[in-house]
């Protein structure tokens, strides 16, 4: 779809985009700048995409085969509901007296705006993926830090790594500070490459899907690290639980081969 814009002769853009940009936009602009947006839409879409794991892990008490799936599927039993319970008043604890009040000082701060027009397909796949690689170089670097000076560690990563077989809700089962750190560093991702909102909201729903999949403590047969090249997948983000000193970045490989930090997990010739 080619759309006139004003000193630009004429944008590109895709129908099927423009028609979702515009039932994302209708009569919600308001909710759209509301600074308070990105710590719900953080939360709400973490606990949403844990949900699966959730059905799963229950599954997983009485179905073998399920219990096969597991990483780690000699060291017991999937993790029991009330430990999701407290898992999950943690992390809301943790949104509602920091990250909430924080992310919306961020987003005051960025203003942003909310275009009439959708991004093209490309301009999309482009913003997208650009994201995704820089806030996975970021993060490798922020938790490099976090292990190799041990203030940061004791003070806010140990934490996270309290759970030696973490499960899905355990990937923001973290420190405030920790937390908090990891919604900037995404946020500031997508505001220094200047997404577009429509990208910039793909982008913390594939980012939160990888964190809770590099978790959720099951190396399934359609996991995205099985059909993607390049990514870790939770079999690697375990090796980190255990290893603590391998396996830095939360999704690629590429910087952990680079620095020598890369450990390819174990693979497991005798499921449970
Ligand atoms: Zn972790
Ligand atoms: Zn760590």
């Amino acid at each position: 779809m080619r759309v006139p814009c004003a000193g630009h002769g004429e944008v590109r853009t895709a129908p099927l985009l423009q028609g979702l940009w515009e039932s994302v936009r209708a009569g919600r602009e308001e909710v759209l700048l509301s600074p308070y947006l990105p710590a719900l839409y953080g939360f709400v879409t973490h606990v949403l995409l844990c949900a699966p794991f959730l059905a799963l892990d229950a599954l997983g008490s009485v179905c073998r085969r399920v219990r096969s799936w597991r990483i780690t599927a000699g060291s017991g039993p999937p993790p029991p509901l009330r430990r999701w319970v407290g898992c999950f008043w943690r992390v809301l604890y943790r949104y509602l007296t920091t990250v909430l009040p924080a992310t919306a000082l961020f987003h005051t701060v960025r203003s942003p705006a909310v275009p009439e027009l959708a991004p093209s397909c490309w301009q999309f796949f482009v913003e997208v993926f650009a994201c995704l690689l820089l806030f996975d170089t970021l993060f490798f670097m922020w938790h490099v830090c976090m292990h190799r000076f041990p203030w940061l560690y004791r003070n806010i990563h140990q934490l996270h790594h309290r759970h030696h077989i973490p499960f899905a809700l355990a990937a923001q089962d973290s420190n405030s500070g920790e937390l908090l750190s990891l919604l900037l560093l995404a946020l500031s991702s997508a505001w220094v490459l200047g997404c577009h909102p429509l990208s910039e909201a793909f982008f913390h729903l594939i980012n939160s899907w990888l964190a809770v999949e590099a978790h959720c403590g099951y190396d399934l047969p359609l996991a995205l690290h099985r059909l993607l090249p390049g990514l870790g997948g939770a079999p690697c983000h375990q090796a980190h639980h255990t290893l603590l000193s391998v396996n830095y970045a939360p999704y690629f490989t590429h910087w952990d081969l680079l620095f020598g930090t890369f450990r390819a997990p174990v693979k497991r010739s005798h499921p449970e």
